[in-house]
């Protein structure tokens, strides 16, 4: 069963999600603190996903959250934020440090659970199975392949980029893609482009899906995500 290492100072919280997430059959590991987290994450097996509190007494999370990134080992592994209510801002500043997804506190362990699951399957070789078949999702059938994607049997009319765009949105359903990310994978442009673009083509993508339009939600201040579970 994956490992989630919890990164978190409130020791009652701790408590709570390494109940819940082991009765879920997830292993947990625990840190109070940056530093011991930095000392978990050296030891193996490596987490499967790290559970990461914005605040911690000795580092702030978005810091831990680089070093991540810059770690060879862990540079892959997924990253879930526990941020506070309202601080927008900052959930920037940590979604740009490269976390994959945000819990504002105080949140349900149900839906701390669902987002795990989410990012989980979307994480690793996850990518790859979507693409290796056909998927269907509520009215959807998609066809990563065959670059076809269906609304009840019928097949949507989508230019290449807009395939692309669906197909890059679709197979990390569940998680927040920043303009910047989108610019990145689907446009290829790294450089200061007009964000607008992005927004531009998600409006299209949207009217060509119909009512599965809705599937792909916008996340004010960050980006956009494709609904981990249809509806
Ligand atoms: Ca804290």
């Amino acid at each position: 069963m994956p490992l989630i290492l919890i990164v978190e100072d409130e020791a009652d919280l701790v408590r709570n999600l390494e109940y819940n997430l082991q009765k879920e059959g997830y292993q947990t590991r625990a840190a109070l603190d940056g530093q011991s987290a930095l000392a978990a994450l050296s030891e193996s097996p490596a987490p499967d996903l790290i559970i990461l509190d914005r605040m911690l007494p000795d580092m702030k999370g978005a810091e831990l959250c680089r070093h991540i990134r810059n770690d060879e080992t862990t540079r892959d592994t997924p990253v879930l934020m526990l941020t506070a209510r309202g601080e927008e801002i900052d959930r920037i500043t940590g979604f740009e440090a490269g976390a994959d997804d945000y819990v504002v506190k105080p949140f349900s362990v149900r839906e701390l659970k669902l987002r795990i699951r989410a990012i989980l399957r979307r994480s690793g070789s996850a990518d790859e199975e979507v693409i290796a078949e056909s998927v269907d999702f509520g009215p959807l059938r998609v066809d990563i392949p065959g670059h076809t994607v269906c609304l009840h049997d019928r097949a949507v009319e989508l230019t290449a980029l807009e395939f692309r765009l669906f197909k890059t949105l679709f197979v990390r359903r569940g998680r927040v893609q920043s303009r910047e990310v989108l610019l990145r994978d689907v446009w290829n442009i790294t450089a200061n482009v007009k964000t607008r673009t992005v927004d531009t083509h998600i409006k299209r993508l949207r009217e060509k899906l119909g009512d599965a339009g809705d599937y792909i939600e916008t996340v004010r201040g960050l980006g956009y995500r494709f609904t981990s579970e249809p509806t």
